[in-house]
């Protein structure tokens, strides 16, 4: 049986991980899930999946978490130290998908105890990608990447040499937004940025695709993990998200990956790896499909995307600043403060004000610099939210 735990198991990425694993419930052996305010859903799939450990990020909900899980001999536990100390406890294969820089202590705490950590928080790779490498270095643990352009091109490099590689292009849908006038941009509401046109996941990765915040940090999580140049990784808006991502070799061949727009894809890839097995996945008919089109990125309509490039440029704590003044935006914006395409501006402000001069960028990145520089990009991200505001 394989020890498993998965991190964010009430979220999008979480589910359809307990969807594949409750598949096979024989061949898992379920550790921890952890969760935050959905107590109910965490509580259930404890007792379903028969964890060892339950944790909430919520310490106010303890009590909660203990009623739900009475009588079934789960352990309960609550608060981020607790979720750090469940992530390091043994285990084969460990899925971070919990949402934003939360998800980064975590999944080190994961690599340190030698775990395959099937990475979704890709948050993690663009605040500390180094720390991640290195510490899965150190202790012999494997990062597997389970965001979907990631997993595309992860997969196209089976047997390929890196030195081979020309260039990476990763996908965009365009989010909510690809086809509006650019002029209506700015009065978006959070219902409109909400939906997708073609993936169903969590509310903060969804308008962080509308934004193009989400490909901004992917093209930061595609430099880290595959050891590129920033020059070597393009986008291309692709409004089917059927191709995921595509290499580029020196011999000019593209190798593409195609498929649905389906998590459990690149999830079950990553837990089934370096096999490939059966997955509940539609296949594609491409016939019935007909076509598939491609555009370039806007960089006006879509500002994230240089931001990115400078952050790339800047390098050291640069996306650590970046992702923290990112998350105090996209809260502006849910919490209806904030128009639209001020998610940007702030954004853009905040890495100005941060990185000239470069002392809080060039820290060492530990887990406490990183820490302290995300609490400080917070803190100026709220102060220029709140003038914009006053
Ligand atoms: P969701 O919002 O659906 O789920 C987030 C999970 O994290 C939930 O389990 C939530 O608990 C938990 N959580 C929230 N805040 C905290 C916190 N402070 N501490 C600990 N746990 C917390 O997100 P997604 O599943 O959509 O995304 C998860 C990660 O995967 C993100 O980094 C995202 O960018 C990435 N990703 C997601 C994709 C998708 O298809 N959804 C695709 C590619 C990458 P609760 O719900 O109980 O409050
Ligand atoms: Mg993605």
């Amino acid at each position: 049986m394989r020890r498993v735990s998965i991190l964010g198991a009430t979220g999008s990425i979480g589910q359809n991980t307990i969807d594949l694993i409750a598949r096979a419930p024989d061949a898992y052996d379920v550790v921890a899930l952890t969760g935050a305010g959905n107590i109910a859903q965490l509580a259930e799939d404890a007792r379903r999946l028969n964890a060892d450990v339950a944790v909430t990020a919520h310490s106010h909900l303890l009590e909660d978490l203990r009623t739900a899980l009475d009588g079934s001999g789960v352990e309960a536990a609550a608060g981020s130290q607790a979720i750090a100390e469940a992530a390091a406890r043994p285990a084969d294969w460990v899925m971070s998908a919990i949402v934003g820089a939360a998800g980064l202590a975590p999944g080190l705490a994961a690599l340190q105890q030698g775990s395959t950590l099937a990475l979704a928080n890709k948050e993690s790779l663009v605040c500390a990608g180094q720390l991640m490498l290195s510490t899965a270095k150190a202790h012999g643990a494997r990062l597997l990447p389970v965001d979907s352009e990631h997993s595309a091109v992860f997969q196209a490099l089976v047997g390929e040499d890196m030195a081979a590689v020309e260039r990476i292009i990763i996908t965009a849908s365009g989010g909510a937004f690809r086809d509006w006038p650019m002029e209506d941009l700015a009065n978006a509401t959070l219902d409109q940025a909400s939906s997708h046109p073609n993936w169903d996941m969590g509310q903060r990765i969804t308008i962080d695709s509308a934004s193009m915040f989400n490909k901004a940090m992917e093209l930061i999580e595609t430099r880290e993990f595959f050891g590129v140049e920033p020059e070597q990784i393009e986008v291309l808006v692709h409004p089917e998200s059927m191709i995921h991502a595509m290499v580029g070799f020196r011999d000019g061949a593209l190798m593409a990956h195609v498929g649905p727009p389906d998590m459990r894809h690149a999830i079950g890839y990553a837990l089934h790896w370096p096999t490939r097995r059966d997955l509940p996945v539609a296949r594609l008919d491409l016939a019935e499909i007909g076509q598939l089109s491609f555009r370039a990125p806007c960089e006006t309509r879509w500002p994230a995307l240089r931001l990115a490039r400078e952050v790339m440029q800047a390098g050291g704590l640069a996306g650590a600043v970046f992702n923290a003044a990112k998350e105090t935006a996209l809260d502006g914006f849910i919490a209806g403060q904030l128009g639209f395409n001020d998610m940007a501006a702030i954004v853009e402000d905040v890495l100005t004000k941060m990185s000239a001069p470069r002392g809080h960028i060039d820290a060492t990145m530990s887990l406490d610099n990183v820490a302290k520089v995300d609490h400080l990009a917070r803190q100026e991200a709220t102060r220029v939210i709140h003038k914009r505001a006053g």
